[in-house]
């Protein structure tokens, strides 16, 4: 789960980790009076969405008088940003940060993530911050330093030393560093981050250091630990398909194709997208619909597919182990009882009570093709799909 700006920069303030003063608006008014609560005469405002690259795309406008702040946020608020991160639809902005101007010297990179072949967390530093850190990494990776941290040992002095020394700083900057690193680090295992990024991590022109963006990763299995950090999820900033999968403890994850796939267990949802693909198909979805699924989380399952309009055909591939193929039959039949299936949907069931699924299918009044094994499931789903794309059998299918 990923966090906001504002709601990182608080995080970050719990931890002593020098972020600049600032305020979240959610009206222009609100934005405006913001302005003589912090004081000044200058003040940054920043669109608060799930998705970096705002300030190339306009989301962070440096204003020069309250009205000017004002008019910003007219223009930022309910309006939807799109930024190379945010996908082409860009992302819908419900509130901004309005801060104090920093006056910047130089603009680091600094971020701490989880480093899997390690298994150790990953200090990433560079002195090229404020752009893409990816493109500095393909172009020049010299410039990116790194630092494991071994957990036994935990954070050691010579950890900011070797980064500080790296980036050019000077020592009371370094003993800085190690201080914010030493916030990074204790934030990062006390609320089970997988990622935090300060991009860029500024160092001011009275030689301090600051950080000016701030992004959070939450990982996502850790959150029952951390109540007060799940009430600050953003379902506005989420894949609303993928919002809906939650509510219902469905494993969904949108994907650009055009099959969809509804599977349980997610070693064979794995398996069945390597399939579809391998016969020249593309995955719309990644769905587990879990072990122990019910006929209701099945016709839930169905409809979220169905509610996709890239879907031009549907693969069901379950083998029923704990769960029962005629139940998975059963949630089949209420969900194109309840929504409209317009397109052709092929079912591959094995396992306990599958040939009762079967039957199942075979005597209601769906047009269900059913395959024996996952091979030709695919391949007849793919072909399907192809078919229902050309006939047109959808709107808006590709
Ligand atoms: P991002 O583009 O979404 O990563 O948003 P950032 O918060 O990183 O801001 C983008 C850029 O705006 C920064 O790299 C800075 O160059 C600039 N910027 C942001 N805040 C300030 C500020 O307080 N003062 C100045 N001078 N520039 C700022
Ligand atoms: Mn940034």
């Amino acid at each position: 789960m990923n966090l906001h700006e504002y709601q990182a920069k608080q995080l970050f303030r719990r931890y002593r980790i020098p972020v600049p003063a600032g305020l979240v608006a959610t009206t222009p008014e609100s934005a405006q009076a913001a302005c003589a609560e912090l004081g000044g005469r200058r003040w940054v405002v920043k669109a608060q969405i799930h998705a970096g690259g705002r300030g190339k795309a306009g989301g962070v406008i440096l204003a020069d008088a309250d009205e000017q702040v004002a008019s910003a946020a007219r223009c930022l608020l309910g309006s939807r940003l799109v930024t190379h991160q945010s996908g082409p639809e860009g992302l819908p902005v419900g509130c901004l940060l309005v801060e104090q101007p920093t006056a910047i010297a130089r603009e680091l990179y600094l971020s701490l993530l989880v480093d899997r072949a390690s298994e150790q967390l990953l200090f990433m530093a560079s002195a090229s911050g404020g752009m893409e850190i990816e493109a500095v990494a393909a172009a020049t990776p010299d410039k990116i330093l790194l630092t494991r941290v071994h957990p036994a040992t935990g954070l050691q002095p010579f950890h900011a030393r070797r980064l500080g020394f790296g980036l050019g700083l000077e020592g009371t900057q370094t003993k800085a560093l190690a201080a914010l690193m030493d916030g990074l680090y204790r934030l990062a295992t006390e609320c089970d981050a997988s990622q935090v990024e300060i991009n860029p991590l500024v160092v001011t022109e009275t030689g301090d250091l600051i950080a000016l963006d701030a992004k959070i990763n939450l990982d996502d299995n850790a959150l029952y630990r951390h109540p007060d950090l799940e009430s600050l999820r953003d379902p506005t900033q989420e894949d609303a398909r993928e919002s809906e999968a939650k509510v219902h403890e469905l494993n969904y994850i949108s994907l650009d194709g055009n099959i969809g796939c509804m599977v349980n267990g997610a070693g064979l949802a794995m398996a069945t997208m390597d399939l579809v693909k391998l016969h020249g198909g593309a995955p719309a979805n990644f769905l587990d619909v879990g072990g122990g699924a019910t006929a209701e989380r099945v016709a839930e399952a169905f409809k979220l597919i169905l509610s996709d309009p890239k879907v031009t055909a549907v693969l069901v591939n379950i083998f029923g182990g704990i769960v029962r193929c005629d139940l998975i039959a059963e949630g089949i039949m209420r969900a194109v009882r309840e929504v409209d299936v317009a397109v052709p949907v092929v079912v591959r069931l094995e396992g306990t009570n599958a040939p009762q699924g079967l039957r199942m299918l075979a005597d209601s009044d769906l047009s269900v093709v059913t395959a024996s094994n996952l091979s030709e499931a695919a391949d007849k789903v793919v072909t399907a799909a192809g078919r229902a794309a050309r006939t047109g059998l959808r709107e808006g299918a590709q």
